[in-house]
């Protein structure tokens, strides 16, 4: 038998990543700043090769969650771009940070009056985001926390005053219109004459009335559906490609994997393929999920193992599986939706739980 030298590849596709570029910034016009959400090494697809490339398609600014992250992306990015960093003032170290020009989003009075000393030391405003709250619970200003911020304000240049949406993906659900009004009052009562920032991927299809000033879309770039339910109006990004490592012959009353959580019920042929739940492949996918052999579905029997899974191939003989052959993971039969779905998640956990044993190639 001939060995092929072929890896698991993980095809990155920046052509599509342009041309959803493109689609979120005709969709909200050009007197809307359509900044990327890169955090999370830009939803696992790898920061330092997308960034770039949306920096070419004309995206000047970007947001990730960690000072390291603003970092490493700092080094891939002409002097014009611009890091907003969500998790603000949280590891921002030393004045290195604040040279760099990377801007907080400030999260809480604490975090402003920390931010305002900072300045009062620099002698200068500092550039910062003011989060608000308007029903996520999770970061940013209560509307009751404003009276003791007022004075502290005035030490900086504020860029935005940003809030995030919970539900923007059901474009339906009632949460999304409360948000856009308490926002709305917030800035009001906040009085503080900046740009507003407040729709990601969902808040791009929302409408005109959620795109404000900028908005902050991360998902749908990567090509996750931002609409639930919807045609996805956004290119697949990523091709994932597995090969089949051994093929066997089993019969009937044999089982499969750890636990033996599989009975074979009739005599098969079964192929194992080189991913595992280390690579990103969640142990839930026993007896849910499929891979697709030449556009056929094959489907996964017994447990995931850390590096390995087994799919049945028993009905594909006319397609003459071969050891080194490729199973396609992601791709044109099932989608990064359509993975996280089987996985009881979402596309979002699934791209960033890739991780680095799959050969990255970056195409287009
Ligand atoms: C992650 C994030 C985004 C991007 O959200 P998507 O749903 O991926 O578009 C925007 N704003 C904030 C505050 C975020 O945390």
């Amino acid at each position: 038998m001939k060995y092929k030298e072929i890896k698991p590849t993980l095809e990155i596709k920046l052509d599509k990543i342009s041309s959803n570029y493109n689609l979120l910034h005709e969709r909200v016009g050009s007197d809307v700043v359509c900044s990327i959400a890169v955090k999370a090494d830009a939803y696992g697809l790898g920061a330092v090769k997308v960034v770039p490339r949306l920096y070419k398609q004309g995206c000047r600014e970007f947001y990730v969650a960690y000072a390291d992250e603003a970092f490493a992306i700092e080094k891939v990015l002409p002097a014009d771009a611009t890091i907003f960093v969500l998790h603000g003032v949280y590891g921002s170290g030393g004045d290195e940070f604040i040279d760099k020009g990377f801007i907080p989003v400030l999260n809480s009075i604490d975090d402003i009056e920390y931010w305002s000393e900072k300045a009062k030391i620099h002698g200068k405003k500092l550039p910062v985001s003011i989060h608000i709250d308007t029903g996520m619970n999770r970061l940013g200003l209560s509307i009751n926390d404003f009276s003791d911020i007022k004075e502290s304000l005035s030490s900086f240049d504020v860029k935005y005053v940003m809030s995030h949406l919970a539900c923007s993906e059901d474009i339906s659900h009632p949460k999304n219109v409360e948000q856009l009004e308490k926002f709305r009052y917030a800035i009001d009562a906040l009085g503080v004459k900046a740009p507003i920032s407040f729709a990601n991927s969902g808040g791009v299809f929302l409408g005109k009335d959620y795109h404000f000033n900028q908005v902050r879309p991360g998902a749908a770039i990567y090509g996750i559906n931002p609409i639930e339910g919807k045609t996805n109006p956004m290119e697949s990004v990523v091709s994932l490609k597995i090969p089949i490592l051994q093929l066997r012959d089993v019969k009937k009353g044999e089982t499969v994997g750890y636990g033996a959580k599989y009975l074979v019920e009739s005599t098969t042929k079964l192929a194992t393929i080189s991913v595992g739940y280390a690579d990103g492949f969640l142990r839930y996918l026993l007896d849910r999920g499929n891979l697709y052999f030449k556009g056929q579905k094959c489907p996964i029997v017994g447990r995931v193992s850390m590096d390995t899974i087994v799919v049945d191939v028993g009905h594909l003989d006319a397609l003459e599986p071969k050891v080194g052959d490729m199973v396609e993971v992601l791709g044109n039969n099932q989608t990064v939706d359509d993975l996280g779905k089987k996985s009881g998640t979402i596309g979002y956990e699934i791209l960033t739980s890739l991780g680095n044993r799959y050969k990255r190639i970056y195409s287009g």
